[in-house]
């Protein structure tokens, strides 16, 4: 059997960008390092996907353990299959028309065999139907025959009671209607990305929205590089199709764009761009801040995970669970707490925030939003007690990123999507950076050694102080 050329993630990489695809294979060398966030969503999906095994108990494991084993294991897949006493395979291994899948689960049907990909996410996208229709094609053209295929994924309203109930945490939707519908499409894909695969220098793409959607590429450090680091693209008050039409127009820096063409917004992002600086309306900023003042505040860091699983009694799928936090106040006086996942640990959270705020009026977090969906989340499974104790802690948190977006703030290294670091960075460009958060929550989660959590606690505080340093600056008096 010869190697195959395109594998279920290639091409899926090629549905997003030829370029993509083709730097991929033939200049692996110069992509950009994986992202922590990235890691952790990987990470997640194995797990998922094992879990979802347990539905189909007794399989077959087909799992290659390494490349090599790519043209065995499709050899044994087919062997299985054969077999009439194979009732379940998983990550059963199938190559047609030099494209490899594996598929999570296949489980013997009547006149047939009934195939599942797990995914670990709460819906559907456009591309796991675009995933399912290749699975679909490369299975059926190995011969297999399908009697349906399914999408199995996590059930939003499950809530757990007791033992884990698999049957309710997953939903499963057949999608074979669909997949079929889809097969001309992607037998004109498989060709499209083989000729690339088969060319001698990457495809002429320009960069576009395709760069950031389903994805962020990780070639962008290579595709972007002749960007200004001031460019329209920096500009957040205008849609993507708009900024990404200017720029190939030559449109690339904004004393090249005609004022006439702006809302007043996008003129001020415009000429925080030209200055390099920042745009906050300060009517706006005196009056949201003067509710506050500043001698009554404790700033807090707070992590929260997010398991796919429900962990006990009450609890739904990716309920938010408190991981760590930092507090300050004054000048010296902070802690710093990780939190074990389960009742305890979230009654010690709420009860940790609480007394914080019987010394202070205000508690100041980077964004209100987490701890607002942790609320609504623990009214299923709080106490009275501990309820009341959230409801009076959210109504005297003040989040950072919406009193900033409350005054249309705007930084071109920010973008939309402010992040704690990116803005600490503006705020104070000579201080030490800070550590990636999802990288920060990984080292916490997956490493219960008091001695390296301590290590990582170490870094829950700077992000503490680094909330501190940035509301004291958007509330002294010559802002
Ligand atoms: S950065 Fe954009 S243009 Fe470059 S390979 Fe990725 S998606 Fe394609």
């Amino acid at each position: 059997m010869s190697k195959h050329i395109l594998s279920k993630s290639t091409f899926i990489r090629g549905v997003q960008c030829q370029k993509s695809l083709y730097l991929h294979k033939h200049r692996p060398f110069l992509r950009d390092k994986m992202s922590a966030e990235q890691l952790a969503k990987f990470r997640r999906g194995t797990d998922v996907g094992l879990l979802a095994q347990s539905l189909f108990p007794g399989g077959t494991d087909m799992s290659p353990r390494s490349p090599s084993q790519y043209a065995l294991k499709v050899k044994e897949t087919a062997l299985a299959i054969e077999n009439p006493n194979t009732k379940v395979l998983y990550e059963a291994v199938f190559q047609y028309d030099d494209v490899l899948v594996m598929l999570d689960i296949l489980v013997r049907a009547n006149e047939g065999w009934h195939a599942y990909e797990v995914k670990s996410s709460l819906s559907l996208s456009e591309t796991y139907y675009t995933d399912a229709a290749l699975q679909y094609f490369v299975l059926t053209g190995s011969g297999i025959r399908l009697t349906d295929f399914s999408l199995v994924y996590i059930n939003s309203n499950y809530q757990r009671y007791g033992v884990l109930n698999l049957e309710e945490l997953f939903v499963s939707e057949s999608v074979m209607a669909e997949a079929d519908r889809r097969q001309q499409e992607v037998a004109a894909r498989i060709i499209q990305s083989k000729q690339t695969l088969l060319g001698t220098s990457s495809p002429e793409i320009q960069i576009g929205i395709q760069c950031n959607k389903p994805y962020p590429c990780d070639f962008k450090g290579l595709c972007w590089k002749k960007v200004p680091k001031r460019s329209v693209l920096n500009l957040t008050a205008i849609d993507d199709e708009t900024k990404f039409a200017w720029y190939h127009q030559g449109i690339v820096t904004p004393e090249q764009l005609k004022l006439s063409y702006l809302n007043q917004l996008q003129i001020k992002q415009l000429g925080a761009i030209v200055d390099n600086s920042y745009y906050i309306d300060l009517e706006k900023l005196y009056a949201l801040r003067d509710q506050t003042k500043a001698t009554d505040l404790v700033y807090a860091e707070i992590l929260f995970q997010k398991p796919a699983v429900p962990q006990f009694d009450g609890c739904i799928p990716y309920q938010l669970f408190p991981l760590a936090i930092g507090l300050s106040w004054g000048d010296q006086e902070s802690i710093v707490a990780a939190f074990s996942p389960g009742e305890a640990g979230i009654i010690r959270f709420i009860d940790t925030l609480y007394d914080a705020l019987t010394i202070h009026k205000t508690l100041v977090v980077f964004d209100k939003q987490p701890l607002e969906i942790f609320a609504r989340q623990f009214e299923a499974v709080g106490t009275p007690e501990s309820k009341d104790k959230l409801r009076s802690l959210l109504e005297n948190t003040l989040g950072l990123t919406g009193l900033l977006q409350a005054c249309d703030f705007f930084h071109p290294d920010c973008g939309s999507g402010i992040t704690l670091a990116t803005l600490y960075k503006v705020i104070a460009p000579d201080q030490k950076a800070l550590r990636d958060i999802h990288w920060l929550m990984s080292e916490l989660i997956a490493d219960p050694d008091l001695f390296k959590q301590q290590y990582s606690l170490q870094y829950v505080m700077e992000n503490t102080l680094a909330i501190k340093a940035i509301f004291t600056y958007f509330n002294a008096s010559d802002i």
